[in-house]
């Protein structure tokens, strides 16, 4: 207790003392790091004795260096490898991305014909297949373009003619460029996540554009570093083809010097320039990194420039007055629902190995209605409904809306798949909402909603724009327009997802737990967005473990257990008395 007092004793004189001075006037002394002294004085020490080493030993000769560092031949020589460098990176990258592109392809053949290529050219010394370019005029004299295996011949050249050196050195570094590149793309394209091309796939577009516009310009992410690092290797790997005699900058150095003789400063000279190129090279990483980068950090850097650019950017047009209309009414008379289609699951079953996960599913969701789907986690929730629009093939059974098959086309009995252009096509009638959103990182609100409608439904921009402010508006969002979605809430990302979804003009709408990663208090503002749509005419079919939201929106609740459906019937029935006792307990518990 004694203690006590001295302590409360000593605060009150500290009180004291610090009310006497004011703490405007205290000395502020940094933290010493002897540590860093040294390491500071050591670097400034080693920069010293380089620099000085350098310009003092006249054996280094930069009054030779200076006088041929801008000399005609050396500059020739110099636009010779970034003229190189240039077209093989280019080339190389394209035919790179082509060969990755093959090699993730369906097709065996062909992903088996670009991992051969692959094989080889990586395994090929750069210098031998440029040798082996050079002599090949030796195994083939003409070099023909006709239609093979008959005679007709459209063009014949001989090849040391058509093969100059400095196609020789093209090719050489072009073939070689491209399988190293090939790899670096395919890692690329593995490291953007499966729910970005499953998301691409649900929303139906089709397949060049689900390459291009969603999973490429991901992958560029990863790409970009190591892709430098190639192009950077490859202005250097052009050194290389001195061996063909092509007077490109190393091989010019090599001539000067064997004149007279001045070896280290012409190799000095060599050594700037391939400085200056990489320095070049790594400012435009630099910056074609950061351009990539969009969306992926919350609080992207402005490019340079891009307030200038912003200019000349066609503004959005103006819907203020549609768009207030929009949220106040919610979404009841939009005119931009169809109405809904009526889904028939017939018999369907579904193995994986030998896992049964659909097990003879049957169930008829009337046109316009709400079906909410409980069961309990791995009990095939999931796979039915991505068997409903395809993401997943049934072994037996099959899906139809409006009468119309889902996947297949019918003649007499039997089924026959249709052509994946035509799935996509028709996937557009079954949107899709994920659990994890599966927005595009990359692309704006305004862009991830008008994609499907421009690309899948042929809608004009300005239209497709349209669309999507009016949707923006019925889930409250309409000032997110432009931002990106890292930069939205967990319930603002599901909003826009479900806007995306609505503006494929569904005619069923599948939801798959969309409230599953939301914390609690964001889950309210998701479903008061589904309760708005339920009586718009679209058909829902809702994956979900609310219960209390269920029973207020469906019509139909269906209960699964292990791929089967225990139970379907109104809300009201199944909640009070469920016939099934395996339902009666998993209710309580979740209640
Ligand atoms: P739910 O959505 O009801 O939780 P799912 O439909 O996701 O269940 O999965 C049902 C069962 O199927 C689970 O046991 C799951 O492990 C299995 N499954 C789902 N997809 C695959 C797949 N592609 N390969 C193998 N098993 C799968
Ligand atoms: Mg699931």
């Amino acid at each position: 207790m004694a203690l006590l007092t001295d302590f409360a004793a000593g605060a009150e004189v500290n009180r004291a003392s610090a009310t006497d001075h004011t703490y405007a006037h205290y000395r502020i002394v940094p933290a010493r790091h002897p540590g860093r002294t040294f390491g500071t004085a050591f670097a400034a020490l080693v920069i010293a004795a380089v620099l000085y080493s350098v310009l003092t030993n006249p054996r280094w000769g930069w009054p030779v260096f200076a006088e041929w560092f801008f000399a005609e031949p050396v500059l020739a020589g110099l636009g010779r490898t970034l003229l190189l460098t240039a077209l093989a990176s280019v080339s190389g990258s394209l035919l790179g991305t082509a060969l990755a592109l093959a090699r993730v392809s369906r097709s065996p053949l062909l992903a088996s014909l670009s991992f051969g290529y692959i094989w080889l050219l990586r395994s090929i010394p750069l210098i031998v297949l440029l040798l082996v370019l050079n002599n090949l005029g030796y195994l083939y004299e003409t070099i023909s373009l006709g239609v093979p295996f008959t005679n007709t011949v459209f063009l014949n050249y001989p090849t040391t003619q058509l093969l100059t050196p400095f196609a020789a050195a093209f090719l050489g570094l072009t073939l070689n460029q491209s399988a190293f590149f090939a790899e670096i793309v395919r890692g690329g394209i593995l490291s953007v996540d499966q729910g970005q091309h499953e998301a691409a796939a649900a929303l139906g577009l089709p397949r060049r554009r689900q390459a291009l516009r969603i999973v490429l310009p991901q992958a560029m992410r990863s790409i970009l570093p190591t892709g430098f690092n190639e192009i950077i290797g490859l202005a250097k790997s052009t050194s290389m083809v001195y061996v063909l005699a092509l007077p490109e900058l190393f091989y010019t150095v090599q001539v000067i010097y064997r004149r007279n003789l001045e070896v280290i400063p012409l190799l000095m000279v060599a050594t700037v320039w391939y400085l200056v190129i990489m320095t070049g090279l790594s400012i435009a990483q630099h910056y074609i990194e950061r351009y990539f980068s969009k969306g992926a950090v919350r609080n992207p850097v402005p490019l340079p420039f891009q307030a200038f650019f912003q200019h000349f950017r066609r503004p959005l047009p103006v819907v203020a007055q549609a768009a207030a209309a929009a949220s106040k009414s919610g979404f009841r008379d939009a005119q931009v629902f169809r109405s809904g289609g009526a889904v028939h699951v017939n018999a369907i079953s579904k193995s994986f190995g030998s896992l049964k996960v659909l097990d003879n599913v049957e169930l008829t969701l009337p046109a316009g209605s709400v079906t909410a789907i409980l069961g309990p986690s791995g009990s095939g929730k999931s796979t039915l409904l991505r068997t409903i629009n395809h993401l997943e093939r049934v072994d037996d059974g099959f899906i139809s809306i409006d009468s119309e098959l889902v996947g297949y086309r019918q003649k007499g009995d039997t089924l026959y798949e249709l052509k994946e252009k035509d799935i996509l096509k028709s996937r557009a009638d079954i949107a899709m909402v994920f659990q994890n959103f599966n927005l595009f990182p990359h692309l704006t609100v305004l862009e991830n909603l008008i994609e499907a409608p421009i690309h899948v439904r042929g809608l004009a921009r300005d239209e497709a724009i349209r669309l999507a402010q009016e949707l923006l508006a019925r889930v409250g969002l309409s000032d997110k327009i432009n931002a990106y979605p890292r930069q939205l809430s967990g319930g603002q990302q599901q909003r826009v997802a479900i806007a995306r979804a609505l503006a494929l003009r569904p005619k069923v709408l599948l939801f798959d737990e969309p409230t599953s990663a939301l914390d609690p208090e964001l889950v309210g503002e998701v479903l008061d967005v589904i309760k708005e749509l339920a009586r718009t005419g679209t058909t829902l079919m809702i994956v979900t473990h609310e219960i209390g939201f269920a029973r207020e929106v469906a019509d139909t609740v269906v209960f699964m257990e292990a791929g089967r459906v225990l139970e379907a019937g109104p809300p009201d029935r199944i909640f009070r008395d469920a016939q099934h006792p395996r339902i009666r307990e998993f209710l309580a518990k979740v209640l």
